[in-house]
């Protein structure tokens, strides 16, 4: 009998940062009231400029398709704030516009990952990087971190992991989900090392503009290592623009080519008011970025210092991003002794059913003791959420 779906469609899951969000949606339609730390993104409005931007494309019929990577217009906007920002080369015909940094992700892996091709991806790692590999055919080689050291990944790390099958690493600094940031020294010397072994590196730098612990690096500023080098960089968390889905790759002009070529076959342009909406955010002031920038940085203390009245609960200080990814493996307890829940799965899923907190699992991380916490939001639920998580394991004991 013929199969009914493909193999490469079982290798995936559903993306557990977007199934919280659905689940959370069908409580809220029941008229439940709930503190929402699930999927991450800025809890500000898109900047007005941006917006208008949008509006004006729309009213002056800016609304046919276009090029299928972007107009040269929001490609020159994407390499010129790049370079003016982290000293990168790369021209218009080295960059894509896509419909969302996961597309642009996506397509970089389909790209370049062949069945049997290993990935090296550090753990915790944002749950897509996993599945959008096994798609691809690819083998995820997980590298463990130490929480003790803020989850870092070290270039030495890195170079214990290759093996002749390494076709790509994966690196996101700062780090959905433990805002882990990579030393400027150790990322270069992980370009370098990839860059003489013909191994890609794919940089996924969407949180690179909400680095708190210093300067922001990119990859990109190791201009000689372009032929090795795909840079993922997103407007959604840059400008708070998630739902606009506005993404982009930077890379050599044969990778590029690809990418687009792909992306031909598929979604074609990104929604052409989008591009418009692009060109205003990247090419105009950049206050709105400093400005989100310095309200996350007061944020992340605000919820450290709130979870600091668990009992129990430690957590890293994150040093980029909006996530924090405390520890709550004492209340967790394989066996399920005490009534006590047997992983993080079934941890997140009762502090959504019976405290009304939405958090995503560690377990689509890959870590076994943690949840995540979105924090852009107001401090009054920050307050609420956490004081709901200590009822909720003051009564597990
Ligand atoms: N990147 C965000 C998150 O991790 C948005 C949801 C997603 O695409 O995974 O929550």
């Amino acid at each position: 009998m013929k199969k009914t779906f493909a193999d490469r469609i079982g290798r995936i899951e559903v993306s557990a940062t977007l199934a919280v969000g659905a689940e959370a949606a069908k409580l809220r339609a029941q008229g439940i009231n709930l503190v929402d730390f699930g999927a991450g993104e800025p809890h500000f409005n898109t900047p007005r400029h941006i917006k208008d931007a949008a509006i004006a494309a729309i009213e002056g019929n800016f609304t046919r398709y276009t090029v299928v990577a972007g107009i040269p217009d929001v490609r020159k906007a994407i390499v010129e704030r790049h370079a003016a920002d982290f000293g990168s080369d790369y021209t218009i015909d080295e960059t894509v516009f896509t419909t969302g940094g996961k597309l642009a992700l996506f397509n970089a892996i389909q790209v370049l990952v062949d069945h049997g091709d290993e990935v090296i991806l550090p753990v915790p790692y944002w749950v897509s990087f996993k599945d959008i590999i096994q798609y691809a055919g690819g083998t995820v080689v997980y590298l463990e971190t130490e929480e003790a050291e803020s989850f870092r990944i070290t270039a030495d790390a890195i170079e214990q992991a290759i093996t002749p099958k390494t076709k790509a690493i994966i690196l996101n600094s700062p780090s959905n989900p433990a805002g882990s940031v990579m030393t400027a020294e150790d990322l270069e010397r992980i370009v370098r090392l990839a860059h003489e072994k013909g191994i890609y590196l794919i940089l996924d730098e969407c949180y690179v503009y909400l680095n708190y612990a210093g300067k922001a690096v990119s990859g990109g500023s190791f201009t000689w290592a372009k032929e090795h080098l795909v840079i993922l960089g997103s407007l959604s968390k840059t400008y708070s623009m998630t739902g606009w889905r506005a993404g982009y790759a930077l890379a050599s002009k044969a990778v590029t080519a690809n990418l687009s070529k792909l992306q031909s076959q598929s979604t074609s342009n990104t929604a052409s008011m989008v591009q418009k909406a692009a060109i205003a955010a990247l090419a105009s002031s950049q206050e709105c970025v400093c400005e989100f920038r310095a309200e996350f940085i007061l944020l992340r203390d605000y919820i450290l210092e709130a979870l600091k009245t668990i009992p129990g609960v430690t957590c890293t200080k994150p040093e980029g991003a909006f996530y924090v990814y405390p520890n709550m493996g004492a209340y967790i307890d394989a066996a399920g002794k005490g009534g006590r829940p047997k992983n993080t799965l079934e941890l997140a899923a009762r502090l959504l059913h019976e405290a009304h907190v939405v958090t995503v699992p560690g377990e689509a991380f890959g870590t076994d003791a943690h949840v995540r916490l979105s924090y852009p939001v107001t401090r009054e639920n920050i307050d609420e959420g956490v004081r709901r998580m200590r009822e909720f394991f003051a009564k597990l004991g």
